[in-house]
């Protein structure tokens, strides 16, 4: 049996009733398999894919908590710190009721391998816990936060592990994290990212996953002979990464004319209104029914839809399998030149391969996304220099890196002979540069 064979039978047996981590891993190691055969040998003998695989540490604890009626709640909390052989741990801290151990192993295993691919010097981790801050009171929230943050601030720290937000983990938590971390530790230090700009955040974090996403994608087209300007684009969502991506798309000249939210979508053929959306999505709050009574000539639809919209090039920017088989057929007869991911996973296996098998340029999440993470690192930079960066150096480096990602995959596709297989480039470049560290660092 192959050596990757082996792990991946090796992963499903060890770490039973986890099927999302089984799946992240069965994914990248799939896709490593011709750089793993070429160093066998050496990597068996290291056992460096089963310690790839199996994190440095595992963190898991109670959170307790009131609520405003008196009683006491008990959330179960997580935080895997899964591989620091390139910086400190760094990824993202959800809240979401759907969070086991299972889902933050997938999210922090997919997380050593974007954060590599950033350039940057940090490692992959991640953490979370299945309280739902949706409809608790601020103080409940609080109470929460600072529970947790209690217990967790023993193991983290501004050289160690970086958390940040993530679903449900938004600027009031982060505060409200950092708040109890000084209070216990005694030290103002970054050790969350993600902060509001009057205790330490960065400027254009904010616009940094939707920005990035278009800059990897400009590259992307511009390498293979496209150009993004006078380009039609179909947007999914309507949220933090949508809104950038649209704004930055526009200003490079090409033409938005989808975005949705979990009830519906829009079709503007003039091309979204920009301003119009984040006044109703950002300060209104309010569903995309509200775009569409506001603007004349533009079309309202229930459900999902976006990908039947002819257009150059796709962005799915809402949630995880958002596009189907049944998509890319549409994608693909509707001329769509280059698919790239803002979200998480929103494009399925299956819809992946087609797009792949008829020539669609396509950009993996862990790449196409990184401006965030990617800008958190900034973050960490700018806090352990006691400065702050102005909008214009932030965007630069940002744009600077996402370039860089993109020519990091390019080559290593290249190099292994999956010339245009980005999802394979990815992983590849992103594995090269943690195994040698690993190497370096002897068996730790
Ligand atoms: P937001 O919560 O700001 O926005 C999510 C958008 O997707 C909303 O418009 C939401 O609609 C829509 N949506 C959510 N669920 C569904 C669904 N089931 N069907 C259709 N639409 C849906 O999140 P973000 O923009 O921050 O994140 C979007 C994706 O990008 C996620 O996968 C996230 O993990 C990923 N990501 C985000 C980063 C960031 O920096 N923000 C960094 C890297 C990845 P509604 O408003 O109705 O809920």
């Amino acid at each position: 049996m192959s050596y990757v064979d082996e792990v991946i039978d090796l992963v499903v047996e060890k770490n039973p009733a986890q099927p999302e981590f089984h799946q992240a891993v069965k994914e990248v190691l799939e896709s490593l398999r011709v750089v793993i055969e070429a160093n066998e040998e050496a990597y068996r003998k290291d056992a460096l894919l089963e310690r790839l695989v199996t994190p440095e540490r595992q963190l898991l604890f109670r959170v307790p908590w009131v609520d405003d009626k008196g009683q006491v709640h008990v959330n179960n909390a997580f935080r895997v710190q899964f591989n620091s052989a390139i910086g400190p741990y760094k990824g993202g801290l959800r809240l979401h009721p759907s969070v086991n151990l299972g889902i933050i192993k997938f999210l922090g295993f997919e997380q050593i391998f974007k954060n590599s691919l950033t350039g940057l010097p940090i490692g992959g981790g991640k953490g979370g816990s299945d309280f739902d801050p949706k409809g608790k009171s601020d103080r409940e929230v609080m109470a929460f936060c600072q529970s947790f943050m209690t217990e967790l601030s023993k193991y983290i720290g501004a050289d160690t592990d970086v958390p940040a937000g993530d679903i449900g983990t938004g600027a009031r938590e982060i505060g409200y994290m950092f708040g109890q971390y000084k209070r216990i530790r005694g030290v103002y230090e970054g050790v969350l990212t993600g902060k509001g700009l009057s205790y330490g955040g960065s400027l254009a974090r904010t616009e940094a996953t939707g920005y990035g996403l278009l800059y990897l994608t400009e590259e992307m087209l511009r390498c293979n002979g496209h150009d993004l300007n006078g380009k039609t684009v179909v947007i999914s969502g309507s949220g933090n990464v949508a809104i950038y991506a649209a704004q930055k798309a526009q200003q490079l000249g090409a033409k938005v004319v989808t975005v949705s939210d979990s009830t519906g979508w829009v079709y503007d053929k003039d091309g979204i209104d920009v301003a119009l959306l984040k006044e109703i999505k950002e300060v209104k709050r309010a569903r995309l029914t509200e775009y569409a009574k506001a603007k004349p000539g533009v079309e309202y639809h229930e459900g999902r839809g976006v990908w039947t919209i002819p257009c150059d090039v796709a962005l799915p920017c809402a949630t995880q399998n958002e596009l189907d088989l049944e998509d890319a057929k549409a994608l693909v007869a509707g001329g769509c030149i280059a698919v790239a991911e803002g979200a998480n996973m929103p494009t399925t296996m299956e819809a992946t391969e087609y797009l792949q098998k008829n020539g669609i340029l396509f950009a993996p999440g862990k790449a196409a996304n990184a401006g965030g993470v990617a800008t958190s690192a900034l973050e960490m930079s700018q806090n352990s220099e006691r400065l702050s960066w102005t909008f214009e150096e932030v965007d630069g480096k940002l744009k600077h890196i996402m370039v860089n990602i993109f020519h990091n995959l390019d080559e290593a596709a290249k190099k292994y002979g999956m010339e245009g297989n980005y999802v394979a480039g990815a992983n590849i470049a992103g594995f090269l540069k943690v195994a040698d560290a690993m190497t370096a660092q002897g068996i730790v």
